[in-house]
């Protein structure tokens, strides 16, 4: 009996979140364009920008007749698809006056945001970002408002251009970790006299860093299914990897056979907002084969 329960307690588990797969966001754009794609299967649909930062996700869109650009002038024979991180304001009103069928999937939380910016900028305050500025997302926000301020980090809060800031009214990029986006604040803080701070962090990317934070602590090895070029998924393995040094990140099934989890029995698997559910699927099978082949 003893001997029974040792051998239990050494084989290795593998939990899954529940906050894994698509978020919200890029589901809705991905069911958008797969129903344009049924009701207009001669249509060219063209994708403005990485619709999602997954090289899985665009390889399977390009096999269907997808074409990304970048300039949307390129899609006058066709349809343009704005995805789910939206596009600035002038970009869009060119869109409208340039005659192009458009179809705009920009996520509600991210046309929230935009609202948001626009919003603190009539009531006079200076935006400011805190968010990547590389990131579409950011410049599509950024483009609601003249003058926005975009920092990425706390290094970035420029005390001469913060001091010349009466008021500022801050947003927050959507997938970004909410720590530091508290450490920027605090910094903003010392230099301008009124800060009105609006946590525009979205809940789909809230429940996952907390889900991160908690399970890291939790479990011998956390596993990040996603693509080392999303935003989210990098933050996933930055939360994780603070309280895990066994954080790994997985972008294909097959990478699995390469980790090196050492002795860990128990794992925990996270995954980015762009990575698709048989892809998860996938990846957590072979990992469970490729630790019940090591239990025996
Ligand atoms: S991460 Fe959040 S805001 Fe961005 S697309 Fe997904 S649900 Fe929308």
């Amino acid at each position: 009996m003893a001997g029974q329960s040792a051998k239990i307690e050494t084989k290795a588990t593998v939990d899954v979140s529940p906050y894994v797969g698509f978020c919200g966001g890029v589901n809705r754009t991905i069911k958008i364009i797969e129903k344009l794609r049924v009701e207009r299967p001669k249509a060219n649909i063209y994708l403005l920008g990485k619709i999602v930062h997954n090289e899985i996700v665009l390889a399977r869109l390009k096999r269907r007749g997808f074409k990304t650009i970048e300039d949307h002038r390129l899609a006058r024979d066709g349809i343009l698809i704005v995805q789910s991180h939206g596009i600035p304001a002038a970009r869009l009103e060119e869109i409208k006056a340039s005659g192009i069928e458009y179809v705009d999937t920009t996520c509600p939380m991210v046309k929230d945001i935009q609202a948001r910016a626009r919003s603190l900028h009539k009531d006079g305050f200076r935006v400011v970002i805190i968010g990547n500025r590389r990131h579409e997302e950011v410049q599509g926000i950024a483009g609601q408002v003249p003058d926005a301020l975009i920092v990425g980090s706390p290094a970035e809060v420029e005390p001469a251009v913060f001091k010349a800031v009466s008021q500022a009214g801050i947003v927050v990029q959507s997938t970004f970790i909410r720590a530091e986006a508290e450490r920027i604040l605090k910094k903003i803080r010392r230099f301008t006299p009124v800060v009105r701070f609006e946590n525009t962090i979205c809940k789909p990317t809230s429940d996952r860093q907390k889900d991160a934070r908690v399970q890291a602590a939790r479990h011998d090895a956390i596993v990040v299914i996603g693509s080392p070029t999303s935003a989210n998924t990098r933050n996933l393995m930055s939360i994780a990897g603070a309280r895990n040094r066994r954080t790994f990140l997985v972008s294909r099934p097959e990478d699995v056979d390469n980790l090196k989890p050492g002795r860990s029995r128990t794992f925990y698997v996270l995954s980015g907002a762009s990575t698709p559910m048989d892809v998860i699927e996938k990846t957590v099978s072979r990992l469970r084969r490729r630790l019940s082949k090591e239990d025996r």
